[in-house]
């Protein structure tokens, strides 16, 4: 399956695409934790995301574009993959579609803006491997460390209140719109953001027809 995860930033994509990862052995995708991982490496890419992340804007398409073809590109994407955070503008799905990349179904998960609020305060992830998790709602398992690596658990610099308020404006103006191209294909289902993730798993599984 290829498919993408549609939704605001805090609505739980990060942590949908892990479990969908695992249980359809499929690779995820996401371009947050490819520019996040070049800003930590310090890289020519890294050092020109870093303002537009800090700022709550997108980076812009050209760059993100090219770094997934390459990504999708690779053997391991062959048999299926989740897109976490891509596209986020109608350019970048038109893009995707021009460079003949099949897409199956768009998992829209939804959550209101006050919910975006409170949970992106709580968030953490782990500054290695990038694996999200939330005080609250997805603590580790491993106290203060990562579960999967054991990596230190940190809160992103993007997660500030400020930030936060323009990346949900960013959201409704340049990324919301991406469900009604998708919608005119007969792609989009649609699932809740729930305050129990079990409850969220169980709904994405349902709209996806997994079970
Ligand atoms: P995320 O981890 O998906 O919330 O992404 C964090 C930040 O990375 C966003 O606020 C953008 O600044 C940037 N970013 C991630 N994906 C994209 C994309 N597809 N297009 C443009 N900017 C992106």
């Amino acid at each position: 399956m290829n498919l993408i995860l549609l939704g605001p930033p805090g609505a739980g994509k990060g942590t949908q695409a892990e479990i969908l990862s695992k249980r359809l052995g499929i690779e995820t995708i996401s371009t947050g934790v490819m520019l996040r991982t070049a800003i930590r490496e310090g890289t020519e890419l890294g050092t020109m995301a870093q303002e537009y992340i800090n700022a709550g804007k997108l980076v812009p398409d050209d760059v993100v574009v090219g770094i997934v073809k390459e990504r999708l590109s690779k053997d391991d994407c062959k048999k299926g993959f989740i897109l976490d955070g891509f596209p986020r503008t109608t350019a970048q799905a038109e893009a995707l579609e021009q460079a003949g990349v099949r897409i199956d179904k768009v998992l829209s998960l939804e959550v209101s803006d006050e919910t975006i609020i409170e949970r992106l305060s709580g968030r953490r992830e782990c500054k290695d491997c990038g694996t999200p998790y939330h005080v609250v709602y997805k603590p580790s398992a491993n106290g203060d460390k990562c579960q999967v690596c054991g990596g230190p658990l940190i809160q992103r610099a993007d997660d500030n209140e400020e930030t936060v308020k323009n990346r949900i404006q960013v959201y409704h103006e340049q990324t919301e719109p991406i469900k009604e191209f998708y919608q005119k294909q007969g792609k989009v289902v649609v699932a809740h953001g729930r305050e129990e993730l079990a409850d969220t798993t169980r709904e994405v599984a349902k709209a996806l027809g997994l079970e």
